[in-house]
């Protein structure tokens, strides 16, 4: 990236982000010392797509900040691990890996249908998880996906030449509209979560077009069957999109679990969610996609986890699969 990065504005005079110096740390010390060295004039970015769009949005003018340190190039921040139980996310794991790495796909089954929606192959393969959580949108569409998986997230920051390590759970991370617990001087190092190869997973988004637009709203849904696929064994879900932060659904997770996939059941699940719709604006539109959401993420998760033919209503099999 050249150091003075600017985009054309129809009918405006370009509106350019500028920086001084342009740092790409190779290690986690390196970019510990960057920070410290120029302490309070820096900002830290991976694959910019939220900082350069940020930047060139309703601005009077220029920004100016004097070093931008990039992070996405340091080794431990780009490697990803997937063991029976757990999967290890690299902070700067790009979007796009969730649609290349075939272990992914099958460790955390939502994240390939989060990832095929979310813009085009080349911002996909520049975005990554960690700009996502740390931009804190209330439209990101990884956060809440990783949410449903239990992800914890590793941060650190370097004090007195050691670099001090502490973790919390994601979705205690997310506080408000781009605000995160993330400390001064601090950085998120990777995100750790369940791996569930046994459970079927569904993304479902919807915004202004499918892709390439920031959510209304996104259900991310995780679901595994009894041995015979008529009963949930486990669900998880999280909403992102109808409030300052996404949304875990502790109480339609435990309703659901050990019951059937009744009509009935499922649709009174699917109406539990409906007065957290807390977003500014379009209220009632989103209370309708958050019911639709509901029934067509459960519904397809349960087809994918194995339902038994005939288990699943086919009344609403018919209208949300
Ligand atoms: C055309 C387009 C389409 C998009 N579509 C979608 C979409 O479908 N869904 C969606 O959710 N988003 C979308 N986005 C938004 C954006 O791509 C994502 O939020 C992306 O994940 C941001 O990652 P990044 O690495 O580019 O972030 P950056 O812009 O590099 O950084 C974002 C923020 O995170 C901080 N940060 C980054 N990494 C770290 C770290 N390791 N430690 C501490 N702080 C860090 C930065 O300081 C900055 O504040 C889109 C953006 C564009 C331009």
């Amino acid at each position: 990236m050249d150091k003075q990065m600017s985009a054309d504005r129809p009918k405006e005079r370009q509106v350019m982000l500028i920086c001084g110096e342009y740092l790409t740390p190779g290690t986690l010390d390196e970019a510990f010392a960057a920070m410290q060295r120029h302490r309070g004039r820096y900002r830290v970015v991976a694959g910019c797509t939220d900082t350069l769009p940020w930047a060139r949005e309703g601005r009077a003018g220029d920004v100016e900040i004097p070093v931008l340190i990039d992070v996405a190039r340091i080794p431990d921040l780009r490697e990803s691990r997937v063991d029976d139980h757990r999967v290890w996310l690299g902070a700067a794991t790009p979007i796009q890996r969730f649609l290349d790495d075939p272990a992914l796909g099958r460790a955390l089954r939502c994240m390939p249908r989060c990832a095929v929606w979310f813009a085009d192959e080349q911002i996909r393969a520049q975005a990554t998880i960690g700009g996502n959580i740390v931009n804190a949108s209330p439209a990101a569409d990884v956060t809440p996906a990783l949410i449903a998986y239990d992800a914890e997230v590793e941060l650190a920051k370097s004090s007195g030449g050691r670099i001090l390590r502490r973790r919390m759970k994601l979705d205690q991370f997310v506080i408000g509209p781009n605000r995160t617990a993330l400390e001064e001087g601090e950085l998120l190092i990777a995100v750790e979560c369940d791996a569930l190869p046994g459970h079927g997973g569904s993304f479902e988004k919807v915004g202004h077009r499918r892709s390439l637009v920031i959510s209304i709203v996104c259900l991310a849904t995780l679901v595994k069957l009894d041995a015979q696929g008529r009963r949930f064994e486990d669900v998880r879900l999280a909403l992102g999109g109808i409030g300052p932060v996404p949304r875990r659904l502790a109480d339609v997770e435990t309703f659901l679990r050990g019951g059937p996939l009744s009509a009935a059941r499922l649709e009174e699940a699917a109406e539990m969610p409906v007065s957290l719709v807390a977003s500014r604006t379009r209220q009632a539109y989103r209370r309708d996609v958050v019911r639709g959401f509901m029934l067509r993420g459960l519904i397809n998760a349960a087809r994918r986890a194995g339902a038994e033919a005939g288990a699943l209503p086919p009344e609403l099999e018919a209208v949300y699969a």
